[in-house]
């Protein structure tokens, strides 16, 4: 494998400044206790915390601040962990969208106007510069907690950067369909959260085989406050997510500490895919590599080499206890490997990523998820 820098980040996170009940201060402390190396904020439509705040280096930590754009609703509440609760006042020749559509944007000095399209939002983000990833495409909501479904709808769109394809909140929903899966999900979530939906993954396979398609972990931090017998209690605080769905990224160089060029190289490799992800609660894995060596040297997650150049798939585990490295090409298992290493000789075109599953309490558990190598 070749030489390369690796940092951990979480992405999808909302605060006081919108429907999120922690502060940033208790937020990057969250972040700095979980060993994180950046922390991308996005709370609802606003970038207010941009002013108030400020990005940057908090220590160790890289603060990046963006938003989650949403558009507006028709007197509908939206009652859900991964929606802002409150509902903007409709104004003259406002587009009204269904719920849903929600789009995670960075790297931008303002939020894309709630009554345009989700086309101009991304085409408003590209413009300037910044990057934009759909936030859980395929939500379902969940009808026993009562929360609104809000998937991505508007799938003629162009030019987003990616999609989320592991959202925690969805994947949360997903299980906790009555009270005593809803208790366990709360309460032991480690071996109740499911992997990414299946029908992210079928998308997001589509969307790859057509066009550069990166794919990213959110967790959907909120840390709602409840009350449980009269004892106050937090739903997924923020230290136990920042342990969970972490998205690592892989680059060329090590940060430097310069924040203007340090932004834009993690925002650079989120836009490329150079990145993978990861459930923390079934270990922290450093070290997982996914790259294909070929005649004019080695590509990583996120690109693109010609068959031509007889391109070799690598995969290494930082260990192979309990792990299964499984291929896909074109969204289809091609290999399975309980190795600490796996080589393969590609022949065909197509588009190749790696899934990694951990055996835990009987039953084996998704861990890692890369970004796709385009053979072309
Ligand atoms: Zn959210
Ligand atoms: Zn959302």
């Amino acid at each position: 494998m070749t030489s390369s820098y690796e940092y951990a980040g979480i992405i999808h996170c909302h605060s006081v400044y919108s429907d999120g009940t922690g502060t940033f201060s208790e937020i990057i402390e969250a972040a700095r206790q979980a060993r994180l190396d950046f922390l991308l904020m996005t709370d609802h439509d606003t970038l207010e915390p941009l002013d108030k705040e400020g990005e940057g280096w908090r220590g160790g930590l890289l603060l990046l601040i963006g938003a989650e754009v949403s558009p507006l609703l028709a007197g509908t509440e939206v009652g859900s962990l991964s929606a802002g609760a409150e509902v903007g006042s409709l104004s003259a020749g406002a587009e009204v969208g269904p719920p849903g559509n929600h789009y995670l944007v960075a790297g931008v000095r303002a939020v894309p106007p709630r009554n345009e399209a989700p086309q101009s939002w991304i085409d408003r983000v590209r413009a300037e510069g910044g990057i934009g990833f759909i936030a859980h495409p395929h939500d379902r909501g969940n009808t026993y907690i009562k929360l609104t479904a809000l998937p991505w709808k508007a799938w003629d769109v162009q030019g987003f950067d990616g999609i989320e394809v592991w959202n925690y909140s969805t994947a949360w929903s997903r299980y906790a369909t009555n009270f005593s899966k809803a208790a366990l999900g709360v309460f032991f979530p480690r071996y109740c959260i499911p992997g990414p939906e299946p029908d992210t993954l079928a998308k997001w396979d589509e969307l790859t085989r057509r066009t550069p398609c990166a794919g990213i972990g959110g967790v959907d931090a909120h840390a709602l406050r409840v009350k449980l017998a009269g004892i106050p209690f937090i739903i997924h605080p923020y230290r136990a997510l920042f342990r969970a769905i972490v998205t690592h990224i892989i680059l060329p160089e090590p940060l430097t500490g310069d924040f203007i060029s340090d932004k834009a190289r993690v925002l650079g490799a989120l836009r490329q895919g150079s990145c993978y992800i990861a459930n923390w609660e079934f270990g922290r894995p450093s070290k997982f590599a996914f790259q294909a060596s070929h005649r004019r040297g080695v590509t990583g997650m996120g690109g693109r080499v010609q068959l031509e150049d007889a391109p070799r798939l690598e995969v290494s585990l930082p260990w192979a206890r309990g792990a299964e490295i499984r291929l896909l090409k074109d969204g289809r298992a091609l290999k399975k490997a309980r190795t600490r290493t796996l080589r393969w000789n590609v022949s065909e075109r197509g588009v190749y990523r790696i899934e990694v599953h951990r055996r835990r309490m009987f039953r084996w558990r998704p861990w890692i998820y890369s970004n796709p190598i385009a053979v072309e």
